[in-house]
């Protein structure tokens, strides 16, 4: 190891004697110690950066997951929340309609023979007006609200401090903006009805019994004649 002769310009040369060999072997240890922490500092840095990588990198998995999330709760064709999200949404609604009353009110609405329009136009001609119909809806409701894709041409609303008159007068509204909704495929013009059963939650009732009432309205709407709205 070199002989450290000169700290800060001061001469600490020559190593004479006992208290010069201590002092050497002091000034040897000091010189030691200052290497180490180099070194130390030296990791720390890398560490930082090393730390700061994996910062980024958990960062950017979580946004993935957050992303996949949503995905698997979004309808791929209208880009609304799919059965999935709406039985997660149900959950929580009733949870909450258990807890502080209130008035809820559930629909499903129908589109009426919209076989028939995959059957006169074509599979993508359907797909639009199931888009338009779904933009149409989300338009139409308010942030409070819920609006899933339920399944193919069934859509389901869930419409919370709402009364069941308001509630009525809602799906009214929808039903009637689809039907007047300019809907052109190749150049021609569509009109699309829709069918709608309503039911209000009941307190003490299962969410399940409520859902049942909601269908067997809509289905009471199909029986009597299509394009209509119908309260369980
Ligand atoms: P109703 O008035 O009784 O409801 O008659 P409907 O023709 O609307 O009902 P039906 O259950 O007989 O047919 C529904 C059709 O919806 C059949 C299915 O192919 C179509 N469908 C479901 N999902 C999609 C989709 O994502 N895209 C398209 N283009 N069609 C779909
Ligand atoms: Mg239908
Ligand atoms: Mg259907």
């Amino acid at each position: 190891m070199a002989t450290i002769t000169s700290i800060h310009g001061a001469d600490v040369s020559p190593p004479h004697g006992p208290t010069h060999a201590r002092l050497r072997q002091l000034l040897e240890a000091l010189h030691t110690q200052q290497h180490t922490e180099q070194i130390m500092q030296a990791r720390i840095v890398s560490l930082q950066v090393e730390l700061d990588g994996y910062r980024k990198r958990l960062q950017r998995l979580n946004g993935l997951a957050h992303q996949q999330q949503r995905q698997a709760l979004t309808d791929v064709l209208t880009k609304l929340p799919n059965r999935r999200a709406w039985e997660l949404r149900l959950n929580e609604a009733l949870a909450c309609h258990r807890r502080h009353g209130g008035d809820l009110q559930l629909a499903f609405l129908d589109v009426d023979h919209f076989k028939r329009i995959n059957d006169d136009f074509g599979h993508p001609a359907g797909d639009k007006a199931l888009r338009l119909i779904a933009r149409l809806l989300a338009s139409r409701l308010r942030d409070s609200d819920f609006l899933a894709r339920y399944g193919g041409e069934e859509f389901a609303i869930l419409l919370p401090n709402t009364g069941r008159e308001a509630g009525y007068a809602v799906l009214s509204e929808l039903c009637k903006s689809i039907e007047s909704a300019p809907f052109h495929v190749r150049g021609r013009r569509l009109r699309i009805t829709c069918s709608a059963g309503l039911a209000s939650f009941s307190a003490g009732e299962s969410g399940v019994e409520t859902l049942r009432r909601a269908d067997q309205a809509l289905y009471r709407a199909k029986r009597n004649g299509r394009n209509r709205l119908e309260l369980d």
